[in-house]
């Protein structure tokens, strides 16, 4: 136990009070409550170390940091169950690795996707390239060759109940698998040329290769699921339509907005917000950039993956303007650890970077950008909770010359595919939180739609929420029914 105590604080367990919050807020422990525990999985690290070596559960902790964020000690349980796999790894036990596979392969729907983007155990062992690539061998070889994703059987339809799902996303889907398992017709729309969602037009191909995700849609599709792409709700066809045609509408849309940037020139020719910059490069759109670009980074993560998609396009160069300081950039908690990474592989790659530094306009010729002016950002005086706000240094202005910026705010939600949708704050779907129903009988919402920006495993999980829920609604008919 003397390397596990190496790599885990053990002190800090004992602050765990048992209150369960980290399990019932877990999407993993919704999803597969019969394999995974995080709460039991903690106490299990003083009692039995050959079950720690072994066991599946460390490997399929998703990394969402649910549990941390509602844990009221604030313990960072998805750090310790990464030192529990480094600690197997150590021991040279893959054991619990592989069993994780098997089950994510058998219970998660987009198991391969998954793997890349929730599961990868490259998280774990960053400093081992040869583990990191016999791992992803493993990945290639158990789900995609051999796995759940090449063996899909259409399943029998058992239901003359018809389900339209609105949008293709891992949410979307999820409800779509899940139902056509249970034997329900279902037809997808999608508003874009292909599948995924943010999976495909959102998240790079250097972190979720898209054969993987074809692999994983495939199988969907094979269940007898049925996608109908280039279909826009709201504008191809109405909501209406599809409540007069099917028994039960999903509505599963994502966020696929840009938050707006105010700025001088921002409807300069050259200037493009993040979102519908990678959706337009995923979608093969954008294959080549003007020599000098900037982003302008407001969302961490976002505008590194940017950064970084930009930067494969081989401009002359890019750089990255970021307000506060590299230290706040990198900071720590899950956007911290993956921003390390990235960061590193970008600066790496040729990104160069301007921190504590703020645009005040974009510069324009003829109606195209030519430059960026920024200013210098210092720290002012504390406030009474001691906290300094960033303002400019004043007469610190200065211009970067450049022929396209490309503004990484964050995301909003999609246009409501209806006006008779009630909408809540920041325009996201109101639901039931039980059932997942909108004020629309028969109409359910799930995903970030629903529930705001998030990551793949949580929609998953959502989405197999919704499932559930209009299933036991076509079986009940009964509006709004909540098993107790
Ligand atoms: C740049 C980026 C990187 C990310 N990286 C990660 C990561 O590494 N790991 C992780 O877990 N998560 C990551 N995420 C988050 C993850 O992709 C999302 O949490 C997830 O995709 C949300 O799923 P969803 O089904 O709710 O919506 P989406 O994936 O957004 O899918 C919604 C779909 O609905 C379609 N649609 C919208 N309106 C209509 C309409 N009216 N009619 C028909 N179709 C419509 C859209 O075109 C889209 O295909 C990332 C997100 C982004 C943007
Ligand atoms: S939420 Fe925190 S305190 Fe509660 S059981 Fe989980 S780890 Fe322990
Ligand atoms: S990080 Fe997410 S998947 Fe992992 S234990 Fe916490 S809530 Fe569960």
């Amino acid at each position: 136990m003397k390397a596990l105590e190496a790599l885990i604080d053990l002190e800090k367990l004992k602050y765990c009070f048992e209150c369960g919050i980290c399990t019932a807020s877990c999407p993993i422990a919704e999803m597969l409550p019969t394999h995974y525990n995080p709460r039991i999985l903690l106490h299990s690290i003083h009692l039995d170390e050959e079950r720690l070596l072994t066991s599946a559960e460390p490997w399929l902790c998703a990394w969402c940091y649910k549990c941390n964020q509602r844990c009221p000690q604030g313990l960072n349980l998805p750090e310790i169950f990464r030192a529990i796999r480094k600690y197997a790894v150590e021991h040279g036990s893959l054991e619990g690795f592989t069993s994780a596979l098997k089950i994510i392969r058998e219970t998660i729907p987009l198991p391969a996707s998954c793997c890349y983007i929730c599961f990868h155990p490259e998280r774990t062992i960053d400093d081992s390239k040869l583990i990191e690539d016999s791992i992803q061998k493993l990945i290639i070889d158990y789900i995609i060759t051999t796995g759940k994703t090449t063996k899909a059987v259409s399943s029998p339809t058992l239901h003359k109940e018809r389900i339209a799902i609105v949008g293709s996303g891992p949410s979307g889907l999820t409800t779509a698998c899940e139902l056509a398992m249970k034997g329900y017709p279902v037809t997808v729309f999608e508003s874009l040329p292909k599948a995924g969602g943010m999976l495909r037009v959102g998240i790079p191909e250097f972190r979720l290769p898209k054969e993987v995700l074809d692999a994983d849609i495939g199988y969907i599709k094979d269940l007898g699921v049925e996608i109908k792409t280039n279909v826009a709700i709201g504008n191809d066809l109405m909501l209406d339509d599809l409540r007069k045609e099917y028994n039960a509408v999903l509505i599963a849309t994502g966020m696929q907005k840009d938050k707006e940037f105010n700025i001088e020139g921002n409807d300069l020719n050259g200037v493009v917000n993040a979102l519908d910059f990678l959706r337009q490069v995923n979608l093969g759109k954008i294959v080549e950039l003007k020599p000098k670009v900037a982003v302008v980074c407001v969302h961490r993560l976002l505008g590194i993956d940017v950064a970084r998609v930009a930067l494969q396009l081989e401009p002359e160069e890019v750089r990255l303007i970021y307000r506060r300081s590299k230290k706040r950039m990198l900071f720590h908690g899950r956007i911290g650890e993956q921003m390390q990474k990235e960061f590193k592989e970008a600066e790496r790659e040729g990104m160069k970077t301007h921190f504590m530094t703020w645009p005040t306009r974009i510069l324009g010729k003829d109606g195209q950008v030519v430059g960026l002016e920024c200013a210098r950002m210092g720290l002012g005086k504390p406030n009474e909770k001691g906290l300094r706000k960033l303002i400019p240094i004043e007469g610190s202005n200065f211009v970067i010359d450049l022929d396209s910026v490309i503004l990484a705010v964050g995301q909003a939600p999609s246009i409501s595919p209806s006006e008779e949708i009630e909408l809540g704050e920041e325009n996201s779907v109101i639901v039931n939180p039980v059932t997942l129903e909108t004020n629309l009988p028969g109409v359910y919402a799930c995903g970030e739609i629903a529930w705001g920006p998030s990551t793949a495993i949580v929609s998953i999980a959502s989405g197999k929420q919704a499932a559930d829920s209009i299933d036991e609604f076509l079986r009940t008919k009964q509006v709004g029914t909540i098993k107790i």
